[in-house]
């Protein structure tokens, strides 16, 4: 293809995303992408229903891992965080005896939430306080390549119901940090809550990046507390839906199970199949009132290629493991392949 795609649209959540934006981008750059232009620009939409304050700071856990990741900082074995991260000030909170204990609050994370909630304090909007924060993050390792757009600049906050004996009502309402940190989703989520969800207004510039794409992609993200709660900003959903740009996903689970992370918890709490073919089934195809075009499945799971066809998504099997950039941008190729 001769003009190829230009403006790529990613809905993205922490880690899953961030992982696959660097195989993406390491594919944009070797010319791998099966109609890709070299000099294809990159929007992130990034999910903030994660995020939560925590002494007095506004903490953005899928923002910043894309940003800490896209802009080589990230704590490549944890997978969140910054590199070579200390924990004074965790430590001297927890001798005060201040809750919560459980939050990874990292000396040199902190940085970036005081920097953030100042501003936030002073009044600019958090689309604007992440763009600060990356002009220190991504202009040096990607230049303007990459925008990273809040998906709204709103509240939003992902709550989970889990059952409490000790409760009157026989359950408690958590932060979804608290369940994913503290209990490590190892009891059952029986609601999953997103708060503010319905009243938020979509960032700027994340509706004309949906509507202006010339392809739109959604990751191997979770589908209920990534992309779910991205879908979810009034609008969002609806210029997915209309685009004119393709809309291809790729499936987070492989098998049974997510690869890593709670993806199977948040599934199974909503009613949805933990399968590929249950996510892909689960976003829909655009031809029958859903957000795809199409959905690729890991090799192990080519059987359910059929089950997607018949839902109306073109859909294809191959290797989903994101083991590095080359495995990570092979999977963009053929996700992209599924559409161009
Ligand atoms: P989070 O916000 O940090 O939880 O990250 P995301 O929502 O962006 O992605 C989490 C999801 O990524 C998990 O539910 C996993 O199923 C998925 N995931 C992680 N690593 C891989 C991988 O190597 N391959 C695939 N297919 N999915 C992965
Ligand atoms: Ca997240």
């Amino acid at each position: 293809m001769q003009h190829g795609f230009e403006n790529i649209t990613v809905l993205s959540g922490g880690m899953g995303g961030a992982k696959f934006l660097q195989g993406l981008l390491h594919g944009i750059s070797s010319g791998s992408l099966p109609g890709v232009s070299p000099d294809a620009r990159v929007t992130v939409v990034a999910n903030t229903a994660d995020d939560i304050w925590v002494h007095g700071l506004k903490v953005c856990p899928d923002l910043d891992t894309v940003m800490y990741t896209l802009g080589d900082g990230i704590d490549l074995e944890r997978g969140w965080g910054r590199r070579d991260e200390g924990w004074k000030v965790k430590d001297e909170l927890a001798a005060y005896g201040v809750e919560p204990t459980w939050f990874g609050l990292g000396d040199r994370d902190v940085a970036t939430h005081l920097v953030r909630t100042q501003m936030l304090d002073a009044g600019y909007p958090l689309s604007q306080v992440t763009e600060a924060l990356c002009r220190r993050w991504l202009a040096p390792t990607v230049g303007d390549r990459v925008r990273l757009l809040p998906m709204t600049d709103d509240r939003v906050e992902t709550h989970v119901a889990v059952r409490d004996e000790e409760s009157p009502s026989g359950r408690r309402v958590i932060h979804f940090q608290e369940y994913w940190i503290r209990l490590r989703a190892s009891v059952p989520a029986e609601t999953v809550l997103f708060v503010g969800l319905e009243d938020a207004t979509a960032g700027p510039g994340v509706v004309d990046a949906i509507t202006d794409a010339d392809l739109v992609v959604l990751p191997p993200s979770n589908p209920v507390v990534s992309v779910g709660t991205i879908l979810g900003v009034p609008r969002v959903r609806e210029a997915v839906a209309a685009t004119r740009a393709p809309v291809v996903g790729l499936s987070p689970i492989i098998g049974t199970s997510h690869v890593r992370g709670m993806a199977e918890q948040m599934l199974t709490s909503i009613g949805v199949e933990v399968s590929a073919a249950g996510v892909g089934l689960h976003y829909g195809a655009r031809s029958a009132g859903g957000v795809l075009d199409g959905w690729l499945v890991d090799s192990s799971d080519a059987d359910q290629v059929a089950r997607l066809q018949a839902g109306g998504l073109a859909a294809a099997a191959a290797p989903l493991w994101m083991t590095d950039h080359d495995a990570t941008a092979a999977m963009a190729a053929a996700a992209i392949g599924l559409v161009s």
